[in-house]
């Protein structure tokens, strides 16, 4: 399956989650098995190629994809949780939405200590999620020099905001 076949199964949900939002939303995707599959493989060639040595998703749909990599390459798998989720001390980050911020959290213990991590999550379209993650896996001691995604919206800037940051960005399609 090509990269286009891939695009053709995401489907585009208008107006949410508010209006004039053109939701991609990935379940379409996942739902169809080949699908998965092939989006899998090619993120995990994108993985090796950036020679990582752990993988980190983002909580929700991060997790989807970063594990399912992680496993297909038989890497440690890094959650990037939602606050107020895991049970031991976290370091935490916060970060700026559109409206008010939001805060993500990490087990340090769960990080070697100049470890390769490539942060892997479904969509970067203002880069504000994904920027953060950078933030906190360098603060708890990772290398990060990669992000792969599925999908990126160029034109809100993301992936030059990572660049930015020294990060190499690559996605499957925008
Ligand atoms: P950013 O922080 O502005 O780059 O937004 C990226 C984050 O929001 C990712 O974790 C995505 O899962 C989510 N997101 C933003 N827009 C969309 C969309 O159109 N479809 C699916 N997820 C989205």
């Amino acid at each position: 399956m090509t990269a286009e076949d891939l695009k053709a199964l995401i489907r585009t949900v208008p107006d949410f989650p508010k209006p004039g939002i053109l939701f991609r939303d990935i379940t379409t995707l996942i739902a169809d098995g080949a699908g998965f599959a092939a989006t899998i493989e090619l993120l995990a060639t994108q993985a090796t190629a950036a020679r990582a040595e752990a993988i980190a998703g983002m909580e929700a749909r991060g997790f989807i994809f970063g594990a399912a990599v992680a496993a297909r390459l038989a890497l440690p798998f890094l959650p990037i949780r939602k606050p107020g989720k895991l049970p031991v001390p976290v370091l935490s980050i916060d970060y700026a939405l559109e409206y008010g911020t939001d805060t993500l959290e990490v087990d340090p213990t769960a990080i070697g200590s100049a470890q390769r991590v490539v942060i892997i999550d479904d969509l970067i379209a203002t880069g504000g999620t994904a920027t953060a993650a950078v933030k906190l896996l360098r603060s708890a001691g990772a290398l990060v020099d990669h992000a792969l995604f599925v999908i990126d919206l160029p034109d809100l800037g993301g992936a030059n905001r990572l660049r930015a940051l020294d990060v190499a960005v690559s996605a499957l399609m925008d």
